[in-house]
């Protein structure tokens, strides 16, 4: 290195310091935590046993043994790694088995499998539209989104939250507007656990002319018969376009997947971009997934289980004097309001045990500041007895709850 280089390099990057301070001020600086074993019901942290309350292992899939065995298997038949792109050498006889099987689960033409739901947004968005289009987004859509979108270089319209007339009136104006037009909203809103109203927005589409599109990342393994997601929660199958999902929640692993008509899948072959230019799933994430997809299709006993734990929650912490917000999910957010209270009742929930995360601004409005609880199959009644037991003892201590 040439004298004198580092200390410039180290003036170019000196916003660095500058910008954690900021987070560190703000209190946005998140500390994250890490886990010394596998992902369930409860998990250790620094040591401590404690009951997690903040995973999206809906289905206690994550560390399933039968997920495990079927990527242990797919190591020893195929290897630890893909070797390439899916477009060049990178496509494995389990990556289109476990696309077959998903689209049949799914009740759809075909599938194709990314890395990630993230991933599949990316690669999606700026195949259904280009320069010249546009797109109406409801402004709580997941970051995924946003960034699909922002990469497409479509026009983004963004409407308020779940409001279809705003929606319509987007449509209208832009009646004789040339281009494509792409409606797109998550399935299950993350932050509050209400659901997009498809419905409502496949008829918008229909009528407009446009492609509707659902990310259903909280939907996937929750909502629907056997778990198979928000399209068929609604029955919708053939009305809505494009189902973009995730196999890193519910189904345990990690993966995300398109879903829809044979043709776009097909070009999606073509031109999704981290399908040609990122490796490929591994064999054993291809396995565990393919795996979680027979356990579904096999029982809905794990997505009843679900379904039972997170309506004995939700009808206690009511009890309790909480409010819960506008879910229509496991997703269960506890509203406090204020930010430094919400990370007080946070730290109070971690000392006595229990692990679950404060959610504050940016990623939620300021002055909607909450905890938010994430309820799985893997909770039995007693760990769920465990945490109403906290909860109703520290809301009353902290002024939180209303009984
Ligand atoms: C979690 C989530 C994703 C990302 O899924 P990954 O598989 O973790 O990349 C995408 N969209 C929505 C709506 C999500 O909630």
């Amino acid at each position: 290195m040439v004298k004198g280089e580092d200390t410039v390099s180290k003036k170019a990057l000196s916003f660095v310091d500058a910008e954690l301070a900021g987070l560190h001020e703000q209190n946005l600086y998140n500390n994250i935590r890490t886990l010394e074993g596998e992902q369930g019901a409860w998990v250790v942290i620094a040591g401590r046993r404690m009951l997690n309350l903040c995973s999206n292992n809906y289905l206690g899939l994550a560390a399933n043994t039968r997920l495990k065995e079927a990527a242990k298997q797919a190591i020893d038949d195929f290897g630890v790694g893909p070797g390439a792109v899916r477009s060049i050498a990178g496509t494995m006889s389990i990556h289109t088995q476990l696309e077959r099987e998903l689209a049949r689960f799914k009740k759809a033409e075909a599938t194709l499998v990314f890395q990630s739901g993230f991933n599949a947004n990316l690669g999606v968005i700026p195949v259904l539209v280009g320069r010249d289009d546009v797109i109406y987004s409801d402004e709580l859509n997941h970051a995924s989104i946003i960034d699909g979108c922002r990469l497409s270089r479509a026009e983004i319209k963004a409407h308020p939250h779940l409001d279809m007339k705003a929606l319509e009136e987007l449509l209208k104006a832009d009646a004789a507007r040339p281009g494509r037009k792409l409606i797109i909203t998550d399935g299950v809103f993350s932050m509050d656990g209400d659901l997009g109203n498809l419905p409502a927005v496949a008829d918008l589409a229909e009528k407009y002319g446009c492609v509707s599109m659902v990310d259903d990342a909280h939907g996937e393994g929750v909502l629907g018969s056997h778990g198979r997601g928000i399209v068929d929660h609604y029955g919708l199958h053939g009305r809505f376009d494009v189902e973009v999902g995730t196999l890193s929640k519910a189904f345990g692993c990690v993966g995300g997947f398109v879903a829809g008509p044979a043709n776009l899948i097909d070009l999606l072959r073509q031109r999704g971009r981290p399908f040609l230019f990122s490796s490929s799933l591994t064999p054993s994430e291809a396995a565990a997934n393919l795996e979680a997809v027979h356990i579904l299709e096999a029982s809905d006993k794990l997505v009843v289980q679900l379904w039972e734990n997170a309506r004995y929650f939700q009808g206690a912490m009511r009890e309790l004097g909480f409010d819960t917000g506008r879910t229509q999910t496991p997703i269960t957010p506890v509203m406090i309001g204020d930010a430094g209270k919400a990370r007080d009742f946070a730290k109070a929930l971690q000392e006595a045990g229990i692990f679950a995360m404060a959610i504050g601004f940016p990623t939620v409005a300021k002055g909607r500041a909450r905890i938010r609880v994430m309820i799985s199959a893997a909770h039995s009644r007693a760990d769920l007895d465990f945490a109403l037991g906290v909860f109703g003892r520290l809301g009353r201590e902290m002024g939180i709850s209303r009984r």
